[in-house]
């Protein structure tokens, strides 16, 4: 099969052969019959999620691992880490290894299970790390997502746990006793609608703590959804010093501010803007941008929380947090650092497919379009606009703050080892 006409990180037009899953032949004017027409896309590598959530197994009615994975691959994602809290929690071998099957059987993308860092999330009892990894799931991301592992014994037990098969501890940085009951960013808009504030102090002084931990054990760290100008310096120190710590930042810390709570296009107190960590200030963003451009944090993921419209549509302080985020994390990283010339292609591929199948030690994703790599691909078209339609989307929910909102770029298609997921932007 030859995919024709498509613009590899944004460079000039040629085609590709793809033979047994792998990328045989790149050029112009490819010889051969069975042709996909690129229509002069910019082809990247199949994106990579480091944290998705599935829901599957237990909240089935919020997504399945075939409607996230679906939803992955209508996003040009041919990889997700599943996160582990999900009912029963992914913290033993048996559970992994479910979820891995799970994905083998009816996932559009590869899914790599997240193991529980404790027991239950209970943040008591280290879990079964070890057997996680040797199991058939071969895990080696490991995280309490949605809580923090806050108790710092633990935290290095952990760190030094995971060095002997190379995994990598990714903490949701929180202090919970300085989050009890928060429900937007600590500021001047919290204190305008008398809600309880997130403190950005709880995230960075976890991150802070972490980083030293990672350094003083020898460890990896990676920082889930960093959402703060505080937390980017001391990543930056952390980096600067040569220590082992990586950190994602969600397509939503780089486009959304605090204020749409008070004041926006669907109303105050909308629920559909409520997610942990909140959004913060446009000064947060601007710091996040710029260290995503620098490379201080390392990658894009989109933290997908799908949640059901009751758990959703209720009043503010009842509601779950979350967001869609799979199906415009692309677009969203379009107008955010792309549009603004923060990035090229080149630099968004590293940023969601290479660095993050790195940190996850994912072998055959997040390689290079190039001769003898697996041929997942992703064809996108930036210079179209589209208005956000959540009723189009393959996940079973529809909690995306984007509805209505025009973003630039569609995927068009998506290849997972050759084989195609999605065309002309629908699933195959
Ligand atoms: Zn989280």
């Amino acid at each position: 099969m030859i995919i024709r006409n498509v613009r590899i990180l944004g460079a000039e037009p040629a085609d590709i052969r793809v033979e047994g899953g792998a990328i045989a032949e790149i050029g112009p004017g490819l010889a051969g019959d069975d042709t996909i027409d690129g229509a002069g896309a910019v082809a990247l590598p199949g994106l990579v999620d480091l944290h998705t959530h599935l829901r599957e197994p237990g909240r089935e009615d919020a997504e399945t691992v075939q409607t996230g994975t679906q939803s992955a691959a209508r996003g040009g994602y041919t990889a997700v880490h599943a996160m582990a809290n999900t009912s029963p929690v992914a913290d033993t071998a048996g559970v992994v290894e479910q979820v891995w099957r799970l994905g083998r059987e009816f996932a559009h993308c590869d899914v790599h299970p997240v193991g529980a860092v404790t027991v239950g999330l209970e943040g008591r009892q280290l879990a079964e790390l070890g057997a996680m990894a040797d199991s058939a799931a071969r895990v080696r991301v490991f995280s309490d997502d949605g809580k923090c592992v806050d108790d710092a014994v633990l935290m290095r037990r952990a760190l030094e746990y995971v060095k002997a098969f190379d995994g990598v501890i990714a903490q949701h940085a929180q202090e919970p006793r300085l989050t009890s009951g928060a429900q937007m960013n600590e500021g001047v808009v919290s204190g305008r609608l008398g809600l309880t504030g997130w403190p950005a102090v709880a995230e960075e002084a976890i991150i802070a703590r972490d980083c030293l931990l990672a350094a003083h054990v020898g460890s990896r760290l990676h920082v889930c959804h960093v959402s703060t100008a505080g937390s980017v310096e001391i990543i930056r120190w952390a980096k600067s010093k040569g220590w082992n710590v990586t950190a994602e930042v969600t397509p939503h810390h780089l486009l959304l501010t605090d204020d749409l709570v008070e004041d926006s296009p669907v109303g105050a107190y909308n629920p559909i803007y409520k997610v942990n960590p909140p959004l913060r200030t446009h000064a947060d963003v601007e710091a996040l941008r710029a260290a995503l451009a620098d490379g201080t944090i390392d990658i894009v993921a989109t933290d997908h929380a799908p949640h059901p419209v009751e758990d959703k549509e209720t009043e503010w302080s009842a509601a779950a947090m979350g967001m869609v985020g799979l199906e415009t994390a692309l677009s969203v990283v379009q107008e955010a650092m792309v549009e603004t010339g923060l990035l090229d292609w080149a630099g968004v591929a590293q940023r969601m497919s290479v660095v993050p199948a790195r940190i996850g030690r994912l072998a055959g994703q997040g390689q290079p379009i190039e001769v003898g790599a697996p041929a997942n691909i992703t064809l996108y078209d930036p210079s179209v606009r589209t208005k956000v339609d959540p009723s189009a989307f393959a996940s079973k929910s529809r909690n995306t703050p984007y509805e209505g909102m025009t973003l630039p770029g569609r995927v068009v298609a998506t290849f997972l080892r050759g084989r195609p997921t999605v065309l002309e932007g629908k699933l195959v």
